[in-house]
């Protein structure tokens, strides 16, 4: 973890400790990543059909998902998995609408004519990574698309797995993709940051997505913009003696069973809850369809801390950072309330992540790897760019063209002090000039 507190450590009891470190050497998958990134850079869609075969076991001729395959794939939608993805696209819609609206552009005049101020500016063309490698996940594409369009992007370019379940092409199409490709992984990143012969390159990458897909999206940042790094689900949940042992292990599960290496814990004050989580989990792991993934991932990141009082727990919480947390204290508000770092937070026991990881409208892309500590998720403010601006008369400039030439002249810089000049005095600096 980045920020080790020892003293901080000496005040927690883990009676589950993880057996690996979310932070361990990652550098096979940076390889990995760098050598796709090369050759989809170098040979294209050429590039993008090797590795379509090499790791998603799949030929594929044509990238681009047509009209009539958008048709099929809607048709192929149950009339209920139809409605309830409509209804996530709603959910996310309007609190995507209603976040935008807290973003005002700004006009003031600083100084006797000095006007100062921004725009709120749509980026052009995005790309929005929808995951789907392990498990159909129906709410993915509405995550990265819907905001994208309420913040007026001219166009979004999505990429899944060849192999993802129809039923997200369709999700695809009703969050309102303006074009659809099928390629997954670091070769989906690759070709949206460079553009191939199918596929554009845009000028942000959003979206979550494994291990490869993150690294991926760290190794272009710069030449194309990046929301955050959304890797591996995580879920921490913060409880006092109030907690249910059976709420909090179900819910530990829920977000275990995404991925091998899935980070969950519970960080309490209360042993004896600890204990009854550490049960429960085992128990409930006995039948759940998905224990081969979710058993996994308890065993190698699963972590029960029992902290020495309250300021322990908030502060080993802020600490990890972790992109889901629940609150199960005797005051949830107030708990929540003291807390700084995390993804999202869900405050009570009714608010389960799952709710918003599939539909009640907060954005489910969050922040992992303790990113919480200095940004927030996806949102519409990630589609958009705050850009500032400047206008002067014959008073903004006798303001600020006296201290800008004294600056430019200390700096040694010659030309900037010419121009700063040339606005308040033209004569003067046109005979300078000579
Ligand atoms: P994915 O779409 O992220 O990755 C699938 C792709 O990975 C495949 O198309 C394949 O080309 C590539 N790949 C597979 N094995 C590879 C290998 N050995 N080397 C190189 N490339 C390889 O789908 P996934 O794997 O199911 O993972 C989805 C992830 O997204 C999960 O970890 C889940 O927890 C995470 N997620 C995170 C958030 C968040 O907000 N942080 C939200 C939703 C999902």
């Amino acid at each position: 973890m980045p920020n080790s507190a020892p003293a901080l450590d000496a005040r927690i009891t883990r009676i589950k400790a993880p057996q690996r470190s979310a932070w361990s050497d990652n550098t096979p998958v940076e390889t990995t990543v760098k050598a796709v990134l090369d050759r989809v850079r170098r040979d294209g869609d050429d590039a993008l059909r090797h590795y379509s075969r090499e790791f998603d076991k799949l030929d594929i001729e044509a990238f681009e998902i047509t009209p009539a395959e958008r048709a099929a794939a809607l048709d192929g939608l149950e009339k209920q998995t139809r409605a309830d993805t409509e209804f996530a696209i709603e959910r996310v819609r309007a609190f995507a609408e209603a976040q935008r609206k807290t973003l005002l552009p700004l006009e003031i005049e600083a100084l006797p004519g000095l006007h100062l101020g921004h725009r709120i500016i749509p980026i052009a063309r995005i790309g929005a990574y929808v995951p789907g490698g392990r498990y159909p996940l129906l709410s993915a594409p509405i995550m990265t698309i819907v905001p994208a369009k309420v913040a007026g992007c001219d166009e979004v370019v999505a990429c899944l797995p060849p192999g993802a379940h129809p039923a997200m092409i369709a999700g695809c199409h009703l969050s309102g993709a303006d074009r659809i490709f099928r390629v997954g992984g670091a070769q989906a990143i690759a070709a949206m940051a460079f553009g191939t012969e199918s596929i554009p390159a845009v000028d942000k990458i959003v979206g979550p997505g494994n291990a490869y897909v993150n690294e991926a999206k760290r190794q272009v940042f710069g030449l194309v913009g990046i929301d955050q790094l959304a890797g591996p689900s995580e879920i921490f949940v913060v409880a006092d003696e109030t907690g249910d042992a059976v709420t909090i292990a179900v819910d530990l599960l829920a977000q275990a069973e995404h991925d091998v290496r899935t980070r969950v814990g519970l960080i309490t004050t209360d042993r004896s809850l600890a204990e009854k989580v550490l049960v429960e989990i085992e128990r409930q792991l006995g039948n759940l369809s998905t224990a081969p993934v979710a058993a996994a991932a308890w065993r190698d990141y699963g972590e029960i801390a029992v902290c020495a009082d309250e300021a322990t727990m908030l502060a080993y919480s802020d600490q990890i950072a972790a992109e889901h947390l629940e609150v199960h204290t005797r005051d949830a508000h107030a708990t929540a309330a003291k807390l700084r770092n995390y993804g999202s937070i869900f405050i009570g026991v009714a608010a389960s992540v799952v709710y918003s990881d599939k539909c009640c409208g907060t954005n489910h892309t969050l922040p992992t790897m303790a990113a919480g500590r200095y940004t927030g998720g996806l949102w519409v403010g990630s589609y958009l760019k705050t850009c500032t601006h400047q206008w002067l008369d014959e008073r903004g400039v006798a303001a600020v063209a006296p201290p800008a030439m004294r600056q430019s002249a200390s700096e040694g810089l010659e030309g900037h002090r010419r121009a700063a000049a040339l606005r308040l005095a033209p004569a003067q600096l046109l005979s300078e000039i000579g």
